[in-house]
C-alpha cells in the first residue's frame, strides 16, 4: 500500500478503504425516461404555508407518528421517524453494533446500503445467499448468521423480487431471542401488504420492520421513513439518532401525506404499477434477447439479458435502466415500473431487439 498524505493519512483503515457509494443517482447519467432508482412516476405539487421556522422542530413530529402508527396499525411509541430508511439501517448498525468487533449478516444479492454502512462503522459483514434465505431451512440460516448482531432480510428483496414468508421469518427470530436482532427492510411493502412482518412486533422484541415514503408513497425526495419496532429496542435508538432529524418542511409533508385519503390514492397507484408489471413481465419473457426474468414483488423487474451492449442501446436512447452485476454476471438490469408512456420507450427498445436477432 502506498503511503497516505495528509488528510488521508488521518483516516482510520476501514473509511480509507471505502469505496464511493454507487446510488442510482451519483453517477450524471443523461436520460429522457428514467427507470433506475425505483421512483414512482408519480409526483404532485405541493404548497406549504410555515410559520415557525425560526423554532427548532419537534425531534418526532407527533402528527406524523400518529398517522404512521395507525397507517401500521400499531402504537404511537412503536414508531420512529428517520430522514429515509437508509437512516434506519445507519442507526440500527451505529446503535447495536460495535465497532471493529460485531458483524451483520445479509443475503446476497441484495440491497447495497447494508454493506455500504456496516463498512463505513468498521463491522464486519457476514455474507450469506438469498438462496440460502429462500431455500435453507431456518436451522441452516440461524447457524450460519452464527453470532452476528443484525441479520437484514430485504423483503421483498431489492434486486430480484423475493419474498421471505412469515412463518420462516419468525422461525429465524425465536431461534435468535436475545441474541440478535431480525431487520426486516420493507421498503416495498406497499407493494405486497399482506407480506408485512408488522403484525410479529406482538410476539417479538428482536424484529424491526423498515419503512419509507420513497417508493410507494412517491415521496423520494422527501427523505422520509420509520423504524418500527417494540419500545425496548427503539430506546437506544432514540438516544444516539440526532436531536432534530426531521424539519418541520419535511414534517408538514409527511403528515399530508399519511391522510386517509392519501393513502388511498397511494394504493390506486400500486393497483395501476403492478398491473403495469404484469404487462412489463410478458413482454420481457416474450423477447428473444432476455434469457431471465426475475418477476417478483415491488415496483420494479430485474432481467439477465443474453447481451450486455444491449444496455447501452437503451442508455444512448435516453432509457436510463439500472444495470447490475448478480450472482458474478454483468448482464443484469433493474426496470422500475414507470408510467405508461415510459413503458411504452421499455417496449420501443424490447421490439428493436427482438428486430435484430
Ligand atoms: C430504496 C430503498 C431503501 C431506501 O429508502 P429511503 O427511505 O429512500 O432511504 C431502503 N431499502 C431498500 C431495499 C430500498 O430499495
Amino acid at each position: 500500500m502506498t503511503k497516505q498524505t495528509f488528510p488521508n493519512s488521518l483516516l482510520p483503515k476501514n473509511i480509507n478503504a471505502l469505496a464511493a457509494y454507487s446510488s442510482a443517482k451519483s453517477q450524471k447519467l443523461t436520460g429522457s425516461t428514467w427507470l433506475n432508482a425505483n421512483e414512482s412516476p408519480y409526483s404532485k405539487t405541493i404548497e406549504l404555508s410555515l410559520s415557525d421556522l425560526n423554532r427548532y422542530p419537534d425531534p418526532q413530529p407527533e402528527s406524523v407518528i400518529q398517522a404512521y402508527a395507525q397507517y401500521a396499525q400499531l402504537d404511537k411509541d412503536q414508531v420512529v421517524m428517520t430522514r429515509g430508511a437508509d437512516e434506519g439501517i445507519e442507526l440500527l448498525v451505529r446503535t447495536y453494533c460495535k465497532s471493529g468487533e460485531d458483524s451483520i449478516a445479509l443475503f446476497l444479492p441484495t440491497y447495497g446500503m447494508y454493506k455500504v454502512t456496516a463498512d463505513s462503522h468498521n463491522v464486519t459483514i457476514n455474507a450469506l445467499t438469498q438462496d440460502l434465505l429462500l431455500q435453507g431451512s431456518s436451522e441452516q440460516i440461524v447457524t450460519a448468521v452464527g453470532n452476528s448482531k443484525l441479520v437484514f432480510i430485504c423483503n421483498p428483496n431489492n434486486p430480484t423480487g423475493s419474498t421471505t414468508e412469515l412463518s420462516k421469518i419468525s422461525a429465524i427470530a425465536k431461534a435468535l431471542e436475545n441474541k440478535a436482532i431480525v431487520v426486516v427492510d420493507e421498503a416495498y411493502i406497499e407493494f405486497c401488504p399482506e407480506q408485512t412482518a408488522s403484525s410479529l412486533l406482538q410476539d417479538f422484541d428482536n424484529i424491526v420492520v423498515l419503512r419509507t415514503l420513497s417508493k410507494a408513497f412517491a415521496l423520494a425526495g422527501l427523505r422520509t421513513g420509520f423504524m418500527l419496532a417494540n419500545t425496548k429496542l427503539l430506546a437506544p435508538i432514540r438516544k444516539v439518532i440526532a436531536p432534530y432529524p426531521v424539519s418541520r418542511v419535511v414534517a408538514k409533508i409527511a403528515e399530508q401525506a399519511l391522510q386517509a385519503d392519501a393513502i388511498t390514492q397511494m394504493r390506486r397507484q400500486v393497483t395501476i404499477l403492478n398491473r403495469a408489471k404484469t404487462t412489463l413481465v410478458q413482454w420481457l419473457k416474450e423477447c428473444s434477447a432476455v434469457d431471465k426474468v426475475l418477476d417478483g414483488q415491488g415496483n420494479f423487474v430485474t432481467v439477465q439479458l443474453s447481451n450486455k451492449a444491449d444496455i447501452d442501446k437503451a442508455m444512448q436512447s435516453g432509457l436510463i435502466m439500472r444495470p447490475f452485476t448478480l450472482y458474478e454476471q454483468d448482464n443484469w438490469l433493474r426496470i422500475s415500473i414507470g408510467n405508461e408512456q415510459e413503458l411504452e420507450q421499455v417496449k420501443n427498445w424490447l421490439d428493436a431487439l427482438n428486430a435484430q436477432q
